[in-house]
């Protein structure tokens, strides 16, 4: 028992290094506006990218939802817990994202590593950007498949790999990439991807959480449809609480894929499905974000007015054309204390750190959303540009 004595070792060592993390309690709904310990911030901190959130319609439709199937499913989707409101949801985001069928899951965490453990094993190869969100790179690990990490977006590291691999290997290989990055904000080079796979007879697996509902044509995120379809982008993984507004994920590829899936996912099978009303509230938010495109086309207005502002003050920026706008500033302390300047000026962003980037590149992590108001922008620029940051080194990838 004396072993679990470090544990307190372990959370004093954390506060040392400026890595301890401490939750925020939010005291009202998301929203362009946030309320924080009685107080109000201008949130620049939530994925809710479209502003859905919170919106009455989304909100209504979930109430209405729970009146007529109750708080909860009840069970795993293989037992009684798979509704008629979820077979709609998954007909919609099938036909959303141009794929023969989509699968519910109850997160994005759980989504990736059911797909990764149901499509590979020991005898598998799976290669992976090194910033890759956490529920990739740990459904890799945990697929016991072998593991190639490639440099961030670095195709020909990724190409010396795959032709590493002897040729008389028969196992899979299952490259795997975000489509957005959700710390960096840029884009996966997915034309190069989709090549180097074809090429060499390899799986595309897409994780667009951050994309989906705000990037490309219709919003369907980095993987266009009819650009990369289910034969070259075979694995879709896209969730369902960021630009979405609600909570959940969805994996959408091939009829085979998806009944795979329900077959061998543990995350799935050995799980409580999401509640029905869950599923009926992301019908409504679907629904919002192809009905009002102006969502998408005023959330790109504040990502190039933030983008040009930050220049105009001489701050390094990061090469992200997304609502994703990252300050690195590479100290813990230096962003914690950014943070807090940031926050006496009255407004939230993220302060993240390792583990969640790579050491020595903590940084603030702005989002912008449809939500937000010009003038809350201008006011976060001017905060921003009292903290006075030097010029950031690019990531080490
Ligand atoms: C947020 C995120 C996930 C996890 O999704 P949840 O539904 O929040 O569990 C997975 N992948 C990426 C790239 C993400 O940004």
């Amino acid at each position: 028992m004396a072993a679990f004595g470090s544990i307190g070792r372990t959370l004093t060592r954390l506060a040392r290094r400026g890595l301890y993390r401490r939750r925020r309690v939010m005291g009202g709904p998301q929203g362009a506006v946030i309320q924080v310990d009685g107080r109000s911030l201008d949130n620049f901190c939530s994925n809710d990218y479209l502003g859905l959130a919170s919106d009455p319609r989304v909100a209504g439709a979930l109430a209405e939802a729970a009146g007529r199937w109750g708080a909860g499913s009840g069970a795993s989707p293989l037992v009684s817990g798979y509704s008629q409101v979820h077979r709609e949801l998954e007909t919609a985001l099938a036909r959303f994202t141009g794929r023969d069928r989509a699968l519910l899951f109850g997160s994005g965490y759980a989504a990736n590593q059911g797909v990764l453990q149901s499509l590979l094993g020991p005898r598998d190869h799976v290669f992976q950007d090194r910033l890759n969100h956490a529920s990739l790179l740990d459904g890799g690990w945990l697929s016991r498949a072998q593991f190639h990490w490639f440099a961030h977006a670095d195709t020909d590291e990724l190409r010396q790999q795959l032709a590493q691999v002897p040729g008389d290997d028969r196992g899979r290989r299952l490259i795997a990439s975000d489509g957005t990055f959700s710390m960096d904000g840029d884009l996966c080079p997915l034309d190069e991807l989709a090549g180097i796979a074809e090429q060499h007879g390899a799986w595309l697996m897409i994780d667009d959480a951050h994309g989906i509902g705000v990037h490309g044509p219709g919003g369907r995120g980095v993987v266009d449809p009819s650009v990369h379809g289910q034969q070259q982008v075979q694995v879709l993984v896209g969730t369902l609480g960021k630009a979405l507004g609600t909570s959940g994920a969805f994996v959408a590829g091939s009829e085979a894929l998806v009944e795979l899936l329900v077959q061998r996912a543990r995350h799935y099978i050995y799980s409580t499905a999401p509640p029905p009303a869950i599923a009926a509230a992301t019908l409504a938010s679907l629904f919002l974000l192809e009905s009002e495109p102006w969502r998408r086309e005023r959330l790109a207005r504040h990502v190039a007015r933030f983008r040009a502002g930050a220049r105009g003050r001489g701050l390094p920026l990061l090469p992200s054309s997304t609502p994703i706008q990252p300050l690195v500033l590479g100290d813990p302390e230096a962003v914690l204390a950014a943070g807090a300047l940031l926050e006496a000026r009255g407004c939230l962003v993220g302060t993240i750190r390792p583990p969640t980037v790579p050491p020595g590149t903590a940084r603030l992590r702005i989002t912008l959303t449809a939500a937000h108001e010009p003038e809350q922008i201008d006011r976060l620029l001017d905060a921003l540009a009292e903290i006075n940051p030097v010029p950031a080194q690019a990531c080490p990838a």
